[in-house]
């Protein structure tokens, strides 16, 4: 038998169709939401730093097996900084870095990582470029998932004022080639800025933290450390001709920071911590977080004074000299400087330089004794 419909009834169906759909509508909606709340409970529970979430995140992860981070790298992804000791303030950010009081001990090598070699910046030089937080990553302001777009990139750079003893402090920067000297421009003369620990007949150099080849500064005592010849072409050089080079060849930018760390109250820095990292390409092409020694191989230095003595100066034997004992500085008898000295502040002495230098006499930089 053939089956009827009236028009009521097929409308009757239709509904009911429709409701059905509806239904699963309702239900396949409902589901998506669920999925989606689920996604994002276990993104937030993958990502978040809030201690009770990271808590259970990392005794699930070492039920499953895994040690956290944290614990086999030693700790230093700045949000832990503050229980390592390691902490440096630079405007009021805290960063994982170096101990101060207990800065590495140069070991024959140029240089050591710091923080395993990656870089870590404050907040500040990344927003001052004009980068916003995303997530754990910085992309360019209006920009997706975390792409940096260079024409929106502000290139800057930024010297730390000098403390109360004189000293450098930082600097840092956006480099690229807006901030690179430009093509036949000729470096400007440095020799009017003495830094601090600058001792005159001891083979000092004006290093710069942040290269000439990079910023085009000149005499600016905030950019300029007493180093040592090894400090400044054999550590730091060849890191900046790195940046130097990649910049060149790609046109993009590298977020630039560097530190001279004192011990103490002395006036020539231990050692310069240099960190850069490419912006465009995330630290694909620049990346490094690295501390430069400032010695001398065989020479030795007194970091409150700046005065150098090397192996053959401390094999010498006690000699004649004249200390002036107003300014502190001794000559050779026969140096000119003696000629000129009043009776008063003359005094002669039979003793090493070595001896002198450590009573905090600093050799004259005339006859260089
Ligand atoms: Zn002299």
């Amino acid at each position: 038998m053939k089956r009827c419909y009236t028009r009521a009834d097929k409308n009757q169906m239709k509904d009911s169709n429709k409701v059905k759909e509806k239904g699963n509508n309702k239900r396949n909606r409902a589901g998506l939401a669920l999925l989606l709340v689920l996604l994002l409970a276990a993104f937030f529970f993958i990502s978040s730093d809030a201690p009770f979430i990271k808590g259970a995140r990392d005794s699930l992860m070492q039920r499953l097996g895994y040690e956290a981070i944290e614990d086999t790298e030693g700790g230093g992804d700045g949000s832990s900084s503050g229980q390592n000791g390691g902490t440096q303030t630079v405007d009021g950010a805290d960063v994982a870095s170096l101990d101060a009081s207990a800065l590495p001990e140069y070991n024959g090598e140029h240089y050591v990582k710091v923080n395993d070699g990656r870089p870590e910046f404050p907040d500040e030089v990344y927003e001052r470029a004009g980068l916003v937080k995303d997530g754990d990553t910085w992309k360019t302001n209006g920009n997706l998932l975390g792409t940096v777009d260079s024409n929106k990139l502000t290139p800057y750079e930024y010297y730390g004022s000098l403390d109360n003893l004189d000293r450098c402090t930082y600097a840092y920067g956006c480099l690229g080639r807006e901030t690179m000297p430009e093509e036949g421009q000729e470096r400007g003369d440095i020799s009017s800025v003495h830094p601090s620990g600058w001792a005159k007949a001891q083979n000092w150099e004006r290093c710069h933290l942040i290269a000439w080849a990079l910023s085009a500064e000149n005499a600016n005592p905030q950019n300029l450390i007493t180093g040592t010849h090894y400090l400044n072409y054999d550590g730091m050089r060849p890191l900046e001709e790195e940046v130097e080079h990649y910049i060149w060849n790609t046109g993009n930018h590298v977020l630039y920071m560097a530190r001279p760390w004192f011990t103490g109250d002395e006036l020539v820095a231990r050692g310069v911590q240099m960190t850069a990292w490419s912006v465009e390409d995330k630290g694909e092409g620049i990346s490094f977080n690295v501390y430069c020694f400032n010695v001398t191989p065989n020479a030795d230095i007194d970091y409150r004074t700046g005065v150098v003595t090397t192996e053959e100066q401390a094999a010498q034997d006690a000699r004649l000299y004249v200390i002036n004992t107003r300014s502190g500085v001794f000559h050779y008898p026969t140096c000119d400087g003696v000629k000129e000295m009043s009776d008063r502040n003359k005094k002669e002495v039979t003793a090493t330089r070595l001896e002198l230098t450590s009573q905090g006499y600093t050799p004259c930089g005339y006859c260089e004794p």
